[in-house]
């Protein structure tokens, strides 16, 4: 297991941190850009309005200013009026240029008059010849105003000035509210890339526990083989040596030590199963589980282990009930459907209490068909997805009683499928259950 301190290490120098990082820089950087430059565009056709207000104000009043030039009392009421009928206009002045001085000749308000004579704008204006339009802030209204300065003349001489102050309410309102959407939708931007970046690392996180586990499984195989492996001779031996140590105990003692001898046969038995199941599994885990096929009479093979397994059956006052049929030799491995045969139908028996066992043999599409099923115990329906699992077994008082290893159905289901077949199972707790499995007929099948 790596330390604590190598897994902050490798947390830090994997690529893991480069695609929160691109993300949290980008899309905030991407969303900013796209505000600020909205809003210049924004200003720049705002801009381009005010400049067009101004000048088609002056259009339409051109005719009575040049033609009042000289009646600055009549001019001043004609601004006065644009102002009070226009809410966005704060002041509005003419301005007449002579020998480079601006003087105002008319206006609505004479204080803005003087400081609309001293504008830079109009410097540019009277250069340029064309409006020219700019924001100011203004100290008496404490707030920024547009100031617009449009050249005019009797002769196209651009000898006066028509001057505007306007409110920048409207535009201020506008501004206000798309900065403050884009505030909002930059929090909100934020707090879903947090999200993103805690689910990312939590989902880092896991693939490597998921890594760690599939380590220790591994390692867990690996300790199952060679355990098993060592195991298996010793085993042996004592099988061996328990044999000869029955054959010297004087016939006068035998029914004195007969149920430890029975005990000691049972559970030698038992430790032969186990390791033998445990040496199987590290054989299909390991794909070295080896199957050899040749013409197999399934009827013969069935028969067989019926006859092997009718003594338990009979000790149990349980009917073992075999229904052959007329089907073909398949190109099968004989001894695993005999393996596969002996669990499935040693199950039955030992999970049955009282009825029958039966196991029938026909042909459905293009499989054999093998149904094995008994009056039994049954299994609980939220058991049944999990049967097939390794090393699982029904927790209740019934199966308490039973021994095994829970490894049986895990093999018989590898080996059924290593044979091309398929096994399920069908229960009524209470009442008995129903293990199908099905071996192909074809010889091309997977074998
Ligand atoms: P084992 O019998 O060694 O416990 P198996 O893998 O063969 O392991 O079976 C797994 C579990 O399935 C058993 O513990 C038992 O609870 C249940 N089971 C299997 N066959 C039957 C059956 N015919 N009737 C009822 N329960 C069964």
């Amino acid at each position: 297991m790596p330390k604590l301190s190598e897994k902050f290490k490798n947390l830090f120098k994997s690529s893991v941190w480069i695609y929160p990082l691109i993300i949290i820089v980008a899309i905030p950087t991407l969303l900013i850009v796209n505000t600020f430059w909205n809003l210049r565009s924004f200003n720049r056709d705002v801009n381009f309005f005010i400049r067009h207000e101004a000048v088609s104000t002056l259009d339409s009043l051109k005719p009575f200013i040049l033609d009042k030039i000289d009646k600055p009392e009549e001019l001043n009421t004609i601004l006065t009026d644009v102002v009070r009928n226009n809410s966005d206009f704060i002041s509005a002045t003419i301005l007449e240029t002579l020998d480079g001085k601006r003087n105002p000749v008319a206006y609505s308000n004479l204080e803005e008059a003087n400081l609309a004579a001293n504008l830079g704008l109009n410097q540019l204006a009277t250069g340029f010849n064309q409006p020219f339009a700019g924001l100011t802030y203004d100290p008496n209204l404490r707030k920024n105003v547009w100031q617009v300065t449009v050249p005019f003349g009797k002769d196209k001489d651009n000898s006066h000035l028509f001057v505007v102050k306007l409110k920048t309410d409207t535009v201020d309102e506008v501004l206000n509210r798309t900065s403050r959407d884009s505030i909002i939708i930059l929090i909100v931007l934020v707090i879903v890339i947090l999200i993103l970046l805690a689910n990312h690392f939590l989902f880092y996180k896991r693939a490597i526990k998921a890594q760690e586990l599939a380590e220790i499984d591994k390692l867990k195989d690996e300790f199952i083989s060679i355990a098993s492996h060592e195991l298996r001779t010793p085993v042996t031996a004592l099988v061996g040596y328990l044999e000869l140590l029955k054959g010297k105990i004087p016939p006068n003692l035998i029914p004195t030590l007969q149920v430890e001898l029975d005990t000691l046969d049972m559970l030698t038995k038992d430790l032969g199963n186990l390791i033998n199941e445990l040496l199987d599994v590290s054989r299909i885990e390991q794909g070295r589980l080896q199957v050899k096929p040749e013409e197999t009479d399934i009827n013969e093979v069935a028969k067989k282990v019926i006859d092997s397994l009718m003594p338990q059956a009979s000790g149990k006052g349980l009917k073992l009930i075999f229904t052959p049929n007329e089907i073909p030799k398949i190109m099968t491995d004989p001894d695993r459907v005999r393996q596969v045969l002996v669990n499935l139908i040693g199950n039955s028996v030992k999970y049955t209490l009282k009825g029958e066992v039966k196991v029938a043999i026909g042909i459905k599409d293009k499989f054999v068909e093998i149904n094995i099923s008994d009056t039994g115990i049954g299994i609980p329906p939220e058991e049944l997805p999990k049967l097939f699992g390794k090393f699982h077994r029904v927790q209740d008082k019934q199966t308490q009683e039973v021994r095994g290893t829970g490894l049986g159905l895990w093999i018989t289901k590898q080996i059924v499928e290593l044979l091309g077949g398929k096994i399920y199972a069908q229960s009524i707790y209470g009442s008995g259950s129903t293990f199908t499995l099905t071996l192909p007929l074809n010889q091309n099948n997977k074998v």
